[in-house]
């Protein structure tokens, strides 16, 4: 059985936390680098990407995030989780991760539809759509050679992408009682050990 990490310096990990443990994934909140050897793979959830990318970096996490994600240690970002993660922003703050090859559009939607639902499909995701719900969501604009898109609502804008061992959702699959995006994470991480 998997033991996953949840990044708990802002944001909402209980939820990520829960999520996993209704599906019995066991869930461990990680407040320090030193923590990342206890886990098989880490959840940075939504927030607020600067407040985590400042807690990040006063924790002294990003070396080794950037370390464990070249070397294939799972790792999933939702939505300022995504934003963490990406090689780019349009924006100029903060300053992503650089761990997978996208490049990221915050608050792609603007202040009159800063949240909203959609029913979506997954790939790699079976028994129907997901519902998402994206809050002052980001979107991916451009992806690298080896991204794989793996979800896009409506109107062509890319929600869900993955690049091997990185996966990263701008949309909160911790905010329903769907666990399937957390299984399919699970998944990740068993066929990477
Ligand atoms: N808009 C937020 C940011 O840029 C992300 C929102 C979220 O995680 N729900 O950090």
């Amino acid at each position: 059985m998997v033991r996953v990490g949840v990044l708990a310096v802002q944001g909402d990990f209980t939820e990520h936390s829960h999520a996993l443990e209704r599906v019995g994934i066991e869930a461990v909140e990680i407040r320090l680098p030193e923590q990342l050897s206890d886990v098989d793979g880490l959840i940075i959830p939504g927030g607020e990407s600067t407040t985590i990318v400042q807690l990040i970096d006063i924790y002294k996490f990003r070396d080794s995030l950037k370390v464990k994600a070249d070397d294939g240690f799972p790792i999933w970002g939702t939505c300022a989780g995504m934003i963490v993660m990406a090689s780019e922003l349009i924006d100029k703050r903060p300053e992503p991760l650089k761990l997978m090859d996208i490049i990221v559009n915050r608050n792609a939607f603007g202040r009159q539809v800063d949240s909203f639902e959609a029913d979506i499909k997954v790939d790699g995701m079976a028994d129907g759509p997901f519902r998402a719900v994206f809050i002052r969501a980001p979107i991916v604009v451009k992806v690298g050679v080896n991204v794989e898109i793996i979800s896009k609502i409506d109107n062509g804008n890319v929600v869900a992408v993955r690049q091997g061992n990185l996966l990263a959702t701008a949309f909160h699959p911790e905010l329903t009682d769907d666990s399937r995006m957390h299984l399919l994470f699970a998944k990740m991480i068993e066929d990477s050990t």
